[in-house]
């Protein structure tokens, strides 16, 4: 039975017509659209009809992508108009109802070669934040007498902006970044909030300049179309809206919840004297 049914999910079921952009900044003079037609099966992903068009028809034709199970991220494009992961996106799928499947790359990141976009500003705002605990008990971190200790509620704040990708996805639809391009973004803010919010972290004050700027979360206008898009599923316009009462509590002088049992034995006797 299940030889039966791997066979069907490989069996070439329908010829689709892809429409893929092409540029090359540093020879075209202007972008164009290239079409191939290729045959399908229930099975084939877009990642996989593109690597097929790459080795077996174009070969100068660029994209990007790594792992080809939605855990890198590299491999985002604009399906039909849509921020999706091609290794997860099936051709039948994105061609249903269609005569062509469209492909072009992530919209709000700067064109590298045809499907493949500029990452550079994005990562940049990424490290910006500092996307890491930061602690000040020097130290305690030289010297260890305990781990860090968390409750399944401390890690239920943060747990969901764990699982970004940094794809990219959320940042190309979000249309505060197509009008001001040093916006951080909402990928760089929903981290910045998962470091901020960790009971281990004591970042606040290092973070806070950037994110309280003139690009910051307040440019963020909530129209949630980054979560829209977001392929495992992170909310970080959530998050985005969570970092502004963050940064509010701290105007009015409330410090973040920072139970003293989150704190290794020594630190945390210290801290309950
Ligand atoms: S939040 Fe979602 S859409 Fe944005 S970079 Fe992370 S995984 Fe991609
Ligand atoms: S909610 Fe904020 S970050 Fe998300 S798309 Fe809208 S403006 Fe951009």
């Amino acid at each position: 039975m299940m030889e039966q049914s791997s066979i069907d999910l490989w069996k070439p079921v329908k010829v689709v017509k892809l429409k893929i952009y092409r540029y090359n900044p540093k020879k075209d003079f202007s972008p164009k659209w290239k079409e191939y037609e290729i045959e399908v099966s229930r099975g084939t992903t877009i990642l996989d009809a593109l690597i097929r068009i790459k080795e077996e028809v174009d070969p100068s034709l660029s994209f990007r992508y790594s792992c080809g199970q939605a855990l890198c991220g590299s491999c985002a494009m604009m399906v039909n108009g849509r921020q999706m992961l091609v290794c997860r996106t099936r051709v039948l799928e994105a061609a249903h109802n269609r005569d062509f499947v469209e492909l072009r790359p992530l919209d709000n990141f700067p064109v590298i070669r045809d499907l493949a976009g500029d990452f550079t500003s994005f990562f940049e705002k990424h490290r910006a934040i500092k996307p890491w605990i930061i602690r000040r008990d020097f130290e305690e971190l030289d010297n260890p007498t305990g781990e860090y200790k968390q409750t399944i509620e401390e890690y239920a704040r943060y747990y969901q902006f764990t699982d970004c990708l940094k794809c990219g996805a959320c940042y190309s639809a979000c249309p505060t970044v197509a009008t001001d391009h040093e916006y951080l973004g909402p990928q760089a803010l929903a981290q910045a909030y998962r470091y901020m919010v960790d009971s281990r972290d004591d970042g606040l004050d290092e973070r806070i300049a950037i994110l309280d700027s003139d690009h910051g979360c307040w440019r963020c206008h909530f129209a949630a179309s980054c979560s829209d898009v977001c392929p495992k599923y992170v909310d970080p316009a959530q998050g985005i809206q969570l970092l502004k009462k963050l940064i509010v509590r701290r105007k009015f002088g409330l410090k973040p919840h920072r139970p003293s049992d989150a704190l290794p034995s020594k630190i945390g006797e210290v801290k309950r004297r």
